[in-house]
């Protein structure tokens, strides 16, 4: 679900190490580049893709979108469904339709991003690569650009943040090897990361924070809020899948059995 460096591949970019690039429209290569590429989504893409496009969460996901499962973890992968001709299907003739919106992996072009946990409560570790695409002009452009410029000017931050809080599930502490999930755990999977129109019907049942033990409070934070509605799908995920937290109040504890990969 969360690619590693060696799928991503490319160079390393050293810390402090610059580089230079620019995309615009006068360049020959513009717009050929939103084809022929099978891009992740990430929960956090399809909520701005959602919004970005004023459309229904299954909207979205009907429209755009085809599911796939990671041969290596066994995580429902959801991706950017092509055109009969190969094209993205949010390209239009002067660009990408919902810009404002873009997948963190059309931001992070021309980079990308691999991510683990922080060890005990720190941020996540991470590691930029450069990804020098065929046929792509921007690489010839003089702008001198720096990591931390190319992140604040592309909109990164929150992207990084909620997958970086994503690497919590899909990399828990509980999880041994490769997963093996039935089609309903699949289908809580899709419900809770990214058809958050129909989780946050399920959210706002009366019985809802009771029953999965969240405070009533931060239910009503995440009815009232699309980032925080992803975060309660999120732990509401993990508890369908591995269980309750170890510290849940009136719940049988459980021991963390050792991270599995
Ligand atoms: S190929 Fe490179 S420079 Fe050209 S439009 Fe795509 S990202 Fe920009
Ligand atoms: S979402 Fe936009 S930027 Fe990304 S591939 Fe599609 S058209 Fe290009």
């Amino acid at each position: 679900m969360i690619e590693t460096e060696e799928q991503l591949g490319g160079r390393r970019l050293e810390p402090g190490e610059g580089f230079s690039f620019a995309c615009r429209p006068g360049l020959a290569c513009f717009n050929t580049c939103c084809a022929d590429k099978r891009l992740p989504l990430f929960p956090y893409d399809l909520l701005r893709l959602r919004r970005g496009l004023g459309q229904s969460s299954a909207e979205v996901l009907a429209g755009f979108v085809e599911l796939e499962e990671d041969p290596v973890s066994g995580w429902p992968v959801l991706r950017l469904r092509l055109t009969g001709e190969g094209r993205c299907p949010l390209v239009g003739e002067t660009g990408c339709r919902v810009y404002g919106d873009r997948p963190a992996a059309c931001r992070t072009y021309p980079l990308a991003r691999a991510a683990a946990p922080g060890e005990k409560g720190q941020p996540a570790r991470e590691v930029f690569l450069l990804q020098e695409a065929p046929g792509c002009l921007g690489w010839r452009e003089p702008r001198q650009l720096s990591l931390e410029v190319w992140v604040e000017e592309q909109g990164l931050k929150p992207y990084q943040a909620a997958n970086d809080r994503l690497l919590g599930l899909v990399m828990h502490p509980r999880r041994r090897g490769r997963l093996y999930l039935t089609s309903e755990q699949t289908h809580a999977v899709i419900l809770a990361l990214y058809n958050l129109d129909v989780f946050r019907q399920l959210a706002a049942t009366p019985d809802f924070a009771r029953r999965f033990g969240f405070g009533a409070g931060s239910v009503a934070e995440a009815l009232a809020s699309d980032e925080n509605l992803l975060a309660l799908g999120q732990d509401w995920l993990t508890g369908q899948l591995f269980g309750p937290p170890a510290s849940a109040p009136g719940r049988t504890k459980k021991k963390a059995k050792g991270r599995g990969r």
